[in-house]
């Protein structure tokens, strides 16, 4: 029978937020332990419902599920938080007897109050704990920031291919068929990775310039002897020593053709890196814009708010910009602002409320709150299940929620933080968003799965927020340099 214990520990940290990310965060989104992680992810859209999909009915597999804790992106983990986590997955190796194989949903870009690199410490950890001979695989979103620690210590890193992340049970499936194949005596996986001097901004794969890449990348996997190829992203707004691209490749048995492969990609992406660019508009732009026609919906992105990025949620400089100019039949999703909910609730459904909306996180970077007397259109539970391209199946919690209407604006109002890249969201607060002129949503681009198909236009916004777009405008001091585009570097080695 092979053992194989199953975690996941998942956090995009944004260093750029004041705002830590401790156990109530990761309570808010996701902490569970034992049989209850089998009860809550089976049949889920995600890398632990691919991970039981595969794994659960196997004759010759016995499953030990630990810990599964996910929070939105904020500031770095709370030691504490990290401490437990990590411990609670390296006593479980040490304590559950004689294993074959750790098999992780991880992120990849884990900052924590101690570290800049969360994962490459927790791989590092498994690792002694587990030793050599037991098979360590773990997934990694897009945006990874895959640090040597992790390469060293992972017997293969698969992450996702799209952004939006529509194949995170799609590199679920990957991981553990590669696991069930390793531990049968079938495969013998090795992985090289290639690290790039490079910090590339939040690029769609829908871009153009990124797809030639994932052509590519679909490529290299139909060749004999590749199992997995990887192009981690890396997260821009973690200013770490590990931040940047990576490409990792795992092949059969054969560690020249997984460096080869892997240099050839690498070389692939440095030559392309000028181009992959990620353009955006102002808030005045998309106004006059969306004038220029009846025709709806038109989706303004507020790309720097995006709480999937670590972004505080409530930033209010588009909004306050639609107010002045009267924008009219336009949906809000959403502000996060805990105290609106509590006085529309306190105000009651039917009634005026006098509001000082977002704006309390970091607004010398966020805008002020906006003054202004709202309509309570809806109260609600806050509870919504994600029935899109992404993570189908799980439950968003914003905790309470309601909508009020400012003019012609509905705004969804959240005691809880997420990017609303599921349609539901509207549905949910009794808003058809496909009815809608305006669509203002707090994403980057996962929002295009979903809204793609109902959108007449998605435009990229850029205001002043937590998740600016252009590395330029951030300003690092822990990151390796020579690095580009912070640095004119001619060669990636
Ligand atoms: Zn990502």
């Amino acid at each position: 029978m092979f053992r194989i214990l199953l975690a996941e520990f998942k956090h995009e940290t944004n260093t750029l937020s004041q705002q830590k990310t401790d156990f109530e965060s990761f309570r808010n989104r996701g902490y569970l332990t034992g049989q209850a992680i089998i009860d809550n992810r089976l049949h889920t859209g995600t890398e632990m419902g691919a991970f039981l999909d595969i794994l659960l009915d196997q004759p010759d597999v016995s499953l030990i599920p630990v810990v599964a804790s996910n929070a939105m992106p904020a500031g770095p983990v709370t030691q504490d938080v990290f401490d437990l986590v990590c411990g609670q997955i390296v006593a479980a190796v040490r304590q559950s007897g004689p294993i074959d194989c750790v098999l992780l949903s991880l992120h990849g870009a884990m900052v924590t109050e101690s570290s800049g690199d969360g994962e490459g410490d927790l791989l590092t950890a498994i690792r002694q704990a587990a030793g050599e001979h037991v098979l360590v695989v773990s997934t990694l979103d897009l945006h990874a920031n895959i640090s040597p620690a992790m390469a060293a210590n992972a017997n293969a890193l698969i992450t996702y291919e799209a952004y939006p992340h529509v194949d995170m049970y799609d590199r679920g499936l990957e991981a553990a068929r590669i696991v069930l194949r390793t531990l049968r005596g079938e495969i013998h996986p090795v992985m090289r990775c290639v690290h790039l001097p490079l910090i590339l901004p939040a690029m769609t794969t829908l871009d153009a310039n990124m797809k030639k890449l994932v052509d590519q990348i679909y490529q290299y996997k139909q060749m004999d002897h590749i199992l997995s190829v990887s192009f981690g992203h890396g997260f821009l707004c973690a200013d770490t020593d590990v931040l940047g691209a990576t490409v990792g490749v795992v092949a059969d048995g054969d560690e020249d053709l997984a460096e080869t492969v892997a240099e050839k990609l690498a070389d692939l992406i440095w030559q392309a890196k000028e181009k992959l660019v990620h353009e955006t508009i102002s808030a005045q732009q998309a106004i006059e814009r969306a004038q220029l026609t009846d025709k709806g919906p038109i989706v303004f992105a507020d790309v720097a708010d995006n709480p999937g990025g670590g972004s505080s949620c409530d930033g209010t400089h588009i909004l306050r910009l639609m107010i002045e100019q009267n924008v009219s039949d336009a949906a809000v999703a959403l502000i996060y602002d805990p105290d609106a909910v509590e006085a529309a609730v306190k105000a009651g459904v039917g009634q005026m409320v006098d509001l000082n909306l977002g704006g309390h996180t970091q607004s010398d970077i966020m805008g002020e709150p906006i003054n202004c007397r709202a309509y309570v259109r809806l109260i609600r539970d806050g509870r919504y299940q994600n029935r899109g391209p992404m993570e189908r199946g799980m439950t968003v919690n914003l905790k309470k929620s309601a909508v009020v209407e400012i003019g012609g604006i509905s705004v969804i109002i959240a005691a809880n933080r997420t990017q609303p890249y599921d349609l539901e969201i509207f549905y949910a607060h009794g808003i058809d968003p496909t009815r809608r002129k305006i669509l203002l949503l707090k994403s980057t681009h996962h929002y295009k799965a979903a809204y793609g198909p109902i959108a007449r236009q998605m435009l990229s916004v850029e205001v002043s927020g937590l998740m600016p777009q252009n590395p330029k405008h951030l300003s690092y001091t822990k990151c390796r340099r020579p690095i580009y585009p912070l640095d004119p570097l001619e060669n990636r080695r």
